[in-house]
């Protein structure tokens, strides 16, 4: 990770070294943030931020489920996200911002402590790999499965769900594989440990719903709707494990990870093993609309 010149913290720019937080914050003991992941992309007519906006507001939304105070609004944070990339020099990037609650309380209630909110950006590659982007990643089902309905909230992204996602890509990466496939406490496909999962089959392009402990991805809801108004046939629909053994094709899709083709699951090679047509289609239309060279959502693209 190569560090930048600042990091925006509840409501002032610090140097990168300099930001930091206590050793009691409540969030670092019990998991107690919400957080985003957010890609700028350089464009003929500049860096523009994919979706900000909505990811700006999948934060409040999370925040809110966790009940944690929202000090901010969307537009301010918007443009803190814009600033912070203009005051690094960053003609592209990934920025992370995390809100949690700080220090003041040590119980399990965190009436009482400070609510935090820190803004990051950075430079950052194909999370899985230029290498996985051409050829396809391999994955394997998880021991572990995705936090229930019932435990957390599957669809608001909290910092303290993603124990469960490192888990099982950690315990992926030892066995061999590339990343790791979560399934629900009903055996049914929910996601990757960071990504959305998508499928073909007999010509329809499936996904889980977020039912079934997806989150809402704003790549999915992008690469969906592309695929849908390019002409495909889409679905979201339960999929299981059987299913993607008989799968034509199956890809991920998520900010860090992009449209990355999935050439195995479970050592069965998807299809032929290579990347099939509606994957490489996924693919040119998502890069094509973020690099400004599609002009499919023009309002997707939030110029800094
Ligand atoms: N699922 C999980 C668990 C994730 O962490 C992410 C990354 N935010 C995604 C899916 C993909 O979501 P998005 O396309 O909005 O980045």
């Amino acid at each position: 990770m190569e560090a930048t010149e600042h990091i925006w913290m509840d409501g002032a720019l610090v140097p990168w070294d300099e930001a930091k937080i206590h050793v009691l914050s409540h969030g670092l003991h019990y998991g107690t943030g919400a957080f985003e992941g957010i890609r700028a992309y350089e464009t003929d007519t500049g860096t523009a931020v994919f979706r900000l906006t909505d990811h700006i507001d999948r934060l409040r939304r999370s925040a809110k489920a966790f009940g944690i105070p929202f000090e901010y609004s969307v537009e301010e944070l918007v443009e803190v996200c814009k600033e912070l990339l203009r005051v690094n020099g960053l003609r592209s990037g990934y920025i992370r911002p995390i809100t949690f609650f700080g220090t003041g309380s040590m119980g399990l209630n965190p009436a009482g402590a400070k609510v935090r909110m820190v803004i990051a950006a950075w430079e950052w590659g194909a999370y899985l790999g230029e290498e996985g982007l051409q050829n396809g990643i391999r994955v394997a089902v998880s021991s572990w499965r995705r936090i229930g309905q019932n435990s957390f909230m599957p669809d608001a992204k909290g910092t303290g769900g993603y124990i469960n996602s490192v888990m099982a890509k950690t315990a992926a990466i030892k066995a061999g594989y590339d990343e790791a496939l979560l399934l629900n406490d009903d055996g049914l496909i929910a996601e990757g440990s960071g990504e959305n999962l998508f499928m073909v089959r007999r010509g329809v392009v499936h996904t889980p719903p977020t039912s079934a402990g997806a989150l809402d991805g704003l790549t999915r809801r992008s690469v969906y709707q592309l695929l849908e108004e390019d002409g495909y046939t889409m679905s979201e629909s339960a999929i299981t494990r059987t299913d993607l053994y008989y799968a034509d094709e199956v890809f991920f899709t998520g900010t860090a990870a992009e449209v990355t083709p999935v050439r195995e699951v479970d050592d069965r090679p998807v299809g032929d093993g290579k990347p099939g047509p509606v994957t490489r289609r996924a693919q040119e239309l998502f890069m094509g609309t973020v690099h400004g060279k599609l002009d499919l959502h023009p309002e997707w693209l939030e110029y800094i």
